[in-house]
């Protein structure tokens, strides 16, 4: 029996829906847009396309959007000052500063300059402890594991008392969607085990999954003999394997064995096309979520 794929490209299109509907129904009441700046230094082509992606998303759901580009050597005390202009810029509810950054500037020190109620990549230490605290303190949770939430509940699988196994501890997918899934509240509740380099039986854990969330960056990680059946998997691996050649498009694949997984899974993310879309998503919903609480909205 196949898995119920479980689609990113059809749920980002079914929210940025949602957002777009709710910023024109705030431009009537309150006659404000959210307001996002993209601060973008130098001119790496991968964060160009993706700053280019947030751009066009913007745009798409109503905001107003600010491209601050800012040349590869700009100082850090210039950069510091952009971002304070921006703290206090009335029109502005997001900041995001693409990275990296170049080897000169601290990017610590250029992201805890954010203001944490303008910070909707959620990544200041604010936003971490309002999200370890839980409940109506989170503002913005990160990105990727926001959406990665998201899936699992539209996709209409059970939470609660769940076993989720989250593959991987970055601060960025790991530890923040482990946090999440534990925590007391809907699509959550549920019981969570991390497992990383380090951990002695990896495909013990994997196997106890209800809800496997893979973050690893090592293709076909997850061998199809960890999945319980019928569970819920979510890849959020993204591996360049090598080049098309006819498009010239490199080939991307997840961390798990997708062909064999999707036999033995309930429902699955595909890789392109499941995780990866849900990010931007994520990053306008926050946008708004921001103007929202600053209108007590
Ligand atoms: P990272 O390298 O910061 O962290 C990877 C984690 O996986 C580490 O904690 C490490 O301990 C663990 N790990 C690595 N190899 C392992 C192994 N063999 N066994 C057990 N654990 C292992 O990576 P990250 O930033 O969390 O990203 C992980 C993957 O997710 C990457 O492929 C990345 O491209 C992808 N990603 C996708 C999105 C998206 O789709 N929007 C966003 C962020 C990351």
């Amino acid at each position: 029996m196949s898995a119920k794929l479980i689609k990113g490209t059809e749920i980002r299109e079914k929210i940025l829906e949602e957002i777009t509907k709710e910023v024109a129904e705030i431009k009537e009441k309150h006659g404000v847009v959210p307001g996002l700046v993209t601060i973008l230094v130098g001119e790496n082509p991968a964060s160009i396309s993706y700053v280019t992606l947030k751009i066009k998303t913007a745009h798409r759901v109503g905001f107003t959007e600010i491209q601050d580009t800012q040349s590869e050597d700009i100082s850090e005390p210039d950069l510091l000052a952009l971002i304070d202009k921006y703290n206090n810029d009335d029109s502005i509810n997001g900041i995001l500063v693409q990275l990296p950054l170049p080897k000169h500037i601290d990017e610590k020190k250029v992201l805890n300059a954010i203001d944490p109620d303008k910070d909707v990549d959620g990544f200041h230490p604010v936003n971490v402890g309002r999200l370890m605290i839980g409940g109506n303190e989170v503002k913005f949770p990160p990105c990727t594991p926001a959406g990665i939430q998201e899936m699992i509940v539209r996709a209409g699988v059970e939470t609660s008392g769940a076993e989720v196994v989250v593959v991987g501890r970055s601060n960025i997918v790991g530890k923040p969607i482990a946090n999440m899934m534990l925590q007391k509240g809907p699509g959550a509740n549920s019981t969570v085990t991390i497992v990383h380099t380090r951990t002695k039986d990896l495909a013990g854990h994997c196997k106890r999954a209800d809800i496997l969330i893979v973050a690893a960056g090592v293709p076909g990680l997850v061998k199809p003999e960890w999945i319980k059946p019928g569970s819920c998997v979510i890849d959020v691996g993204v591996n360049r394997i090598g080049m098309n050649e006819k498009t010239g498009k490199a080939i991307l694949r997840g961390d798990v064995d997708f062909d064999a997984a999707k036999e033995i899974a309930g429902s699955i993310t595909p890789v392109p096309g499941g995780v990866g879309p849900m990010t931007i998503t994520m990053l306008m919903r926050n946008t708004l979520k921001s103007l929202k609480f600053k209108l007590g909205a």
